[in-house]
């Protein structure tokens, strides 16, 4: 069975995971992990080998001749690819997959087998083999080896074969010998080894992986890593007061210190995420969840911080907040943290990858003059495989469970079959979420046990639902955004579901000046956006909309998975009254601009259509 997170045994996790396995998707989400099996893992793999990523495995044991070629961390991108391909597997069998994880399987044994002690790494086997550890700042091994252990965790959770897992074991073990005790002066240049040692020490009980992790925690802030912002070495990790440096590194870490305080409950920890997920959520994340608005050192800006156009918003950075946030509702409970899980997974995880799994943007701005493209590959790749293994992985976060609860955490049209004390209750949900506000789900269970079914009740309804139990009307508040249905559920119960997408006109905080007196267009989980392509009459960036909601939905057919289309009447500002004059005194601009009827798509959905501007934040009037 396969889990993410595997939590089941962690002290302070109140809510338990699913596996798996156990959720069959067959909405939104799953479109997007057919698309996985059908195109991307292969195209992913096919530029494994092309860029000389997998060739650098071959060189490394001899097989082929020639030195390393590439970035020094790009073992990571075909560890992330098996991870990915691994929960394919979970549910969507396919021999040719399997046949080339087994492959590169052997070939990562192979190159185990040239180096000392079980170290992994084609970059510092062979001629650089002395430099190996030398530079924790810069050379990713950490990076790479946390990747490296994920893959082989999560390859023996989907098949049960250990080959790889045991390959990962000698990787930790020679680790934890290199770095023995206190005196080692580590941590990581890039963190991501530290949810990997947590999820290795899940996996096995072995608690030197997990103190390894605290201690990479704990060792930062002490110059070990260059001692600065950049790398998050400028302070320790208790004294972080705000989110600084790289988007990714930080967001990593933060998920890591999190894993540690399931294990281990230091509530100094804690305090510091509690801390900075404020930090995030009110001075410093993008409407559609994504994070980190400077392309100087891919870092968060200062609070308020958060431009449009210059956007960047790595792809990496939203699927980094999906990770903390999974573990910090794992720890809390609190819906508050789905939500925002939600909002970066629907709009800026999902804009990193083009509708037909193709193409990815690594930058996901929020307005585009129409030269922004996805590409089918990057010299740094670490988004393509990480949108994969996300997407793969994603039924195990539907539900959740405590000792006398069944959590629904998502909605997405599936079938799962939740374990539950003794016995197993059954949950089909039957919806098009994100686009429709109606869910239904059907319960079915031959537990005879009072047991409180938790349903989300996402922040965007302002609390405005509809709900029915077996065709009757339910009045319940929600708590901590769920509401809690109790009882006996024995036999077969209809949960009917109205989540009142009404279309949410979203404006930002003054101190955000460059989206004074703009809105955001919201409906559900969804951003929208307009693009040119869909408003060839004008510069969607003069497009002004009316503060009167009088839009219209309708279903798109020039996109794939048929997206709601909102469309209305609102003014383009004429340019030629500016008569190409950037400044103008108040007032002095007489016309009011043209009419004209304006269409907006999610904004996970741009640049599918070529190249047009695009904007999020519109004027209003
Ligand atoms: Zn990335």
């Amino acid at each position: 069975m396969t889990f993410v997170n595997d939590t089941s045994r962690s002290p302070r996790a109140q809510v338990r995971p699913i596996a798996i396995e156990r959720v069959e998707l067959e909405g939104f989400v799953r479109r997007y992990q057919d698309l996985m099996k059908s195109t991307s893992l292969a195209l992913q793999y096919e530029y494994l080998e092309s860029s000389g990523r997998i060739d650098n495995f071959r060189k490394a044991i001899g097989s082929i001749e020639g030195d390393f070629t590439g970035w020094f961390f790009n073992d990571s991108d075909i560890y992330k690819w098996i991870e990915a391909a691994s929960y394919s597997l979970a549910y969507n069998e396919d021999s040719e997959i399997r046949t080339r994880i087994d492959s590169l399987i052997t070939l990562i044994e192979s190159v185990q087998k040239k180096s000392e002690g079980g170290y992994v790494n084609t970059y510092f086997t062979g001629k650089r083999a002395s430099e190996k550890w030398k530079d924790l700042k810069s050379k990713h091994e950490f990076y790479c080896a946390g990747h490296l252990i994920q893959a082989g965790i999560a390859y023996k959770r989907v098949t049960g074969n250990e080959s790889l897992f045991n390959a990962c074991i000698s990787v930790a073990d020679n680790i934890l010998k290199t770095f023995p005790d206190d005196d080692c002066e580590v941590t990581t240049g890039h963190p991501e080894l530290e949810m990997a040692m947590v999820e290795l020490h899940r996996e096995t009980g072995n608690r030197n992986y997990l103190e390894f992790a605290q201690r990479l925690i704990d060792n930062r802030g002490k110059g070990y890593v260059g001692g600065d912002e950049y790398h998050i070495d400028h302070v320790s990790f208790r004294d972080l007061k705000e989110l600084a440096g790289h988007a990714v590194r930080m967001l990593y870490l933060l998920t890591g210190a999190a894993d540690v305080f399931l294990e281990t409950g230091d509530e100094t920890l804690l305090a510091v995420l509690e801390r900075l997920w404020i930090d995030l959520t009110s001075r410093k994340m993008y409407i559609t969840g994504g994070a980190g608005s400077r392309y100087e050192g891919e870092a968060f800006g200062e609070a308020y911080e958060l431009p449009s156009r210059r956007a960047y918003s790595e792809s990496c950075a939203a699927i980094a907040n999906v990770f903390w946030n999974w573990r910090m509702y794992m720890i809390a409970g609190d819906a508050k943290y789905l939500d925002v899980l939600e909002r970066s997974l629907y709009n800026s995880v999902l804009s990193g990858i083009s509708l037909d799994g193709r193409r990815y943007f690594y930058v996901n701005p929020l307005e585009d003059v129409g030269n922004h493209n996805r590409e089918e590959w990057f010299e740094c790749a670490c988004c393509p495989p990480n949108i994969a293994r996300l997407l793969t992985s994603f039924g195990g976060y539907l539900y959740g469970t405590t000792l006398d609860e069944i959590r629904v955490n998502f909605y997405e049209a599936s079938r799962a079959s939740i374990p539950f004390r003794d016995g197993e209750v059954s949950i089909v949900q039957k919806t098009a979420y994100p686009h429709s506000e109606e869910v239904n789900l059907v319960i079915s269970t031959d537990l005879d046990t009072d047991l409180s079914i938790l349903l989300r009740i996402p922040e965007w309804t302002d609390g405005d639902f509809d709900l029915q139990i077996d065709g009757v009307k339910q009045k319940i508040r929600p708590e901590k955004g769920f509401v809690r249905l109790e009882g006996n559920w024995k036999g077969k119960t209809e949960v009917s579901l109205t989540l009142r997408m009404r279309i949410r006109m979203m404006t930002a905080n003054p101190l955000l000046r460059e989206n004074t007196d703009k809105v955001a267009i919201q409906r559900g989980p969804l951003i929208y956006c307009a693009e040119g392509v869909d408003n060839p009459s004008f510069d969607v960036r003069t497009l002004s909309v009316p503060s009167k909601r009088n839009f219209e939905l309708s279903e798109s057919d020039a996109l794939d998975g048929n997206p709601v289309v909102i469309s209305g009447k609102g003014i383009a500002y004429d340019l030629d009254d500016w008569d190409k004059k950037l400044y103008n005194s108040l007032g002095s601009v007489k016309s009011k601009g043209k009419n004209v009827r304006f269409s907006l798509i999610p904004y996970y959905a741009w640049n599918n259509r070529g190249n047009s501007p695009m904007c999020v934040w519109l004027h209003v009037h």
